[in-house]
């Protein structure tokens, strides 16, 4: 359909539910090589085999991206298979809101580990492979969350707030390249995320917020779809995006 689309191997992290699962599956119907990380494997080995049966190209690699070694396994094994890497898509994250007073301390390392260092991971992955094509597209996933913190929700931001900072200064940095790079930042998208939650209570409210407003994650795949599918010398930088009906 989109001739930036068909044929790019994309390489997509958390790709075993909600948005990074939503996205293997529209990107591959328009024609994309998909490769796809996560640590729960059997859920990425049945979407490949649904992928494949609907005439996808795609393979999967479990990763997880508190590792770098992990993550450039995968990109890797992108390289390997396919020869290339056209877009790094770092979604992989979790949400276990909690007021800073209850000091989970290890859900703040966990929020960090996975949201801010797996995304430079990421990039630390795929980075050499793109200067050396001279060409590439890093997309990182931001939040609602990196541009407002609440209360209970300081951690989750403030690892959004840095991925808008580091989106940033790699686009000004990779730009001589060619490589490009988008942040996307969504609101409530009905997905997996509240489960991260580990305090009941925390985690109550925030399934009734998302039972009462998130939209369905294909929003999200299409914001992907849409910024891969500029011409090569058009930067979509940002989409920020939520539910009409959120705050
Ligand atoms: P889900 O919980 O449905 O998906 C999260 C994905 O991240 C899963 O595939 C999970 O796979 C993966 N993941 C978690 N930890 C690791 C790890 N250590 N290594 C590799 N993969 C990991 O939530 P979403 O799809 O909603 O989340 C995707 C991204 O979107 C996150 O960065 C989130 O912060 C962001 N986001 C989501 C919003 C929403 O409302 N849904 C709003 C704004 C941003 P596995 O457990 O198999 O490893």
């Amino acid at each position: 359909e989109n001739k930036n689309i068909i044929g790019k191997v994309i390489v997509i992290t958390g790709a075993s539910s909600g948005l990074g699962e939503a996205t293997a599956r529209l990107l591959s119907a328009q024609g994309a090589t998909i490769v796809l990380g996560a640590r729960r494997i059997e859920r990425l080995e049945a979407l490949i085999a649904e992928l494949h049966h609907d005439g996808g190209k795609a393979l999967a690699l479990q990763t997880d991206v508190t590792d770098a070694n992990q993550v450039k396994r995968l990109v890797d094994a992108a390289v390997q298979a396919y020869g290339r890497i056209d877009v790094m898509l770092n979604n992989a994250g979790l949400m276990p809101h909690s007021p800073l007073e209850r000091l989970k301390i290890d859900d703040w390392n966990r929020t960090i580990d996975v949201n801010l260092k797996g995304v430079l991971y990421g990039i630390a992955a795929a980075l050499p492979y793109m200067k050396q094509q001279q060409i590439g597209h890093i997309i990182n996933v931001s939040s609602v969350a990196g541009h407002k913190v609440r209360p209970g929700s300081a951690v989750y931001a403030a690892t959004k707030a840095a991925v808008l900072m580091i989106s940033e200064g790699l686009r000004q940095e990779v730009k001589p390249y060619h490589i490009r790079t988008t942040v996307i930042s969504p609101g409530a998208v009905a997905t997996e995320l509240p489960n991260s939650v580990t305090e009941p209570d925390i985690a109550a409210n925030v399934r009734k917020l998302y039972e009462m407003g998130a939209i369905p994650a294909d929003s999200f795949a299409r914001a992907v779809a849409f910024a891969m599918s500029q011409p090569d010398d058009v930067d979509i930088n940002e989409i920020l995006f939520r539910p009409t009906s959120q705050e």
